[in-house]
């Protein structure tokens, strides 16, 4: 199977199994799993903060980010593209009472400053009390650039905001600048990470803050019912995933490019209005194209795509190699 639909999709390697099963592990909930307390330990410490909490997935990562920061009645300002605005169910205005303020995204995923202290509310009765900034990188693929995370930390420290991240592939944004990590996570008060993406671990997202608002966290990930036991299995794998897979994205970049490119030669196919610059591609396809009914051909022939309405979405991570590209370029011409 090719599959193209998410970097999500990747399967741990055989070395993340044998670690996986060898991993030394207790109950977590009290705190005496030795994998999980070394992973937080080593990750608070690596992205240059005083604490980290191992969490069940990117989701529930961004929830208790915004549930730690903001108490009932609160609000936080976020992109109308956002993931923890947009595909995260409405989780934090469900279970928190916290008002999303969302605003446009600009075409590179940033925020408008400008835009954004419009939407900040006065202190008055009116209204929700603002008190967090969330942005998201990659978004969309797309990398946000270190000058404007400087912007955005130097406006929301102006403001007495908070300033968290949605960084689900934010080690594709530090690949692709080709800086590392601490350049991105010395901003933001809080940060997430996902380690079952482009990082190929199967289970696990982190959360990154100071002392306080991880102690927060760990409270309302046992009232979400996120408190996981012999966790140090999946623990294992999220080491790593961080160890070994990160230099690797690279490829997925490369090989994004190259599918672009490819993409692009195709009758019908435009990917010009989307540059590319992690591991996904967008594609516009024109009408007159069974777009449905080519994913349906391809499935058959072992490569699986979304179909999406005009347009589609593809995107590589380490489970597919060039030789795949070719060959899924080679059939989608022959289809059309
Ligand atoms: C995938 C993703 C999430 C959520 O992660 P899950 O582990 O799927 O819950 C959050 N934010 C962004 C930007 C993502 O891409």
């Amino acid at each position: 199977m090719i599959d193209f639909r998410s970097d999500t999709v990747t399967q741990p390697c055989q070395q993340m199994r044998l670690l996986m099963s060898n991993a030394e592990v207790g109950d977590d909930v009290y705190g005496d799993d030795p994998s999980v307390n070394a992973l937080e330990q080593w990750t608070a410490t690596r992205h240059g903060f005083e604490a980290s909490l191992f969490v069940s997935s990117g989701t529930q990562a961004n929830l208790l980010a915004i549930l730690s920061h903001c108490e009932r009645g609160d609000e936080y300002l976020c992109g109308q593209n956002a993931h923890n605005y947009r595909y995260e169910a409405g989780g934090a205005a469900v279970l928190g009472s916290v008002q999303p303020q969302p605003i446009e995204n600009e075409p590179d995923g940033s925020l408008c400053l400008t835009k954004l202290e419009k939407a900040i509310k006065p202190d008055d009765s009116h209204f929700a009390r603002t008190r967090l900034v969330s942005l998201e990188n990659t978004i969309g693929g797309k990398v946000l650039s270190l000058q404007y995370l400087a912007q955005a930390r130097a406006f929301t420290n102006k403001h007495q905001l908070m300033l968290h991240l949605d960084g689900a592939r934010v080690y594709n944004a530090a690949v692709a600048l080709n800086v590392d990590i601490k350049e991105i996570s010395q901003h933001f008060d809080s940060m997430t990470i996902c380690l079952s993406k482009g990082l190929g671990a199967p289970v696990g997202s982190l959360l990154l803050g100071n002392h306080e608002f991880i102690n927060k966290a760990r409270r309302l990930r046992k009232m979400l019912g996120g408190g996981m036991r012999q966790a140090g299995i999946l623990a294992a794998a999220g080491h790593y995933a961080l160890t070994h897979n990160v230099s690797r994205l690279a490829d997925d970049h490369d090989n994004a490019q190259y599918l672009a490119h490819q993409l692009n030669t195709l009758k019908g196919f435009n990917t010009e209005p989307y540059p590319v610059h992690t591991n996904i591609v967008f594609v516009d396809i024109e009408d007159n194209v069974d777009i449905q009914k080519i994913c349906e051909k391809l499935k058959t022939q072992g490569i699986v795509i979304t179909p999406g309405y005009q347009g589609m979405r593809l995107v590589t991570h380490k489970d597919i190699a060039r030789e795949d590209i070719d060959k899924l370029i080679l059939i989608l011409r022959e289809l059309l």
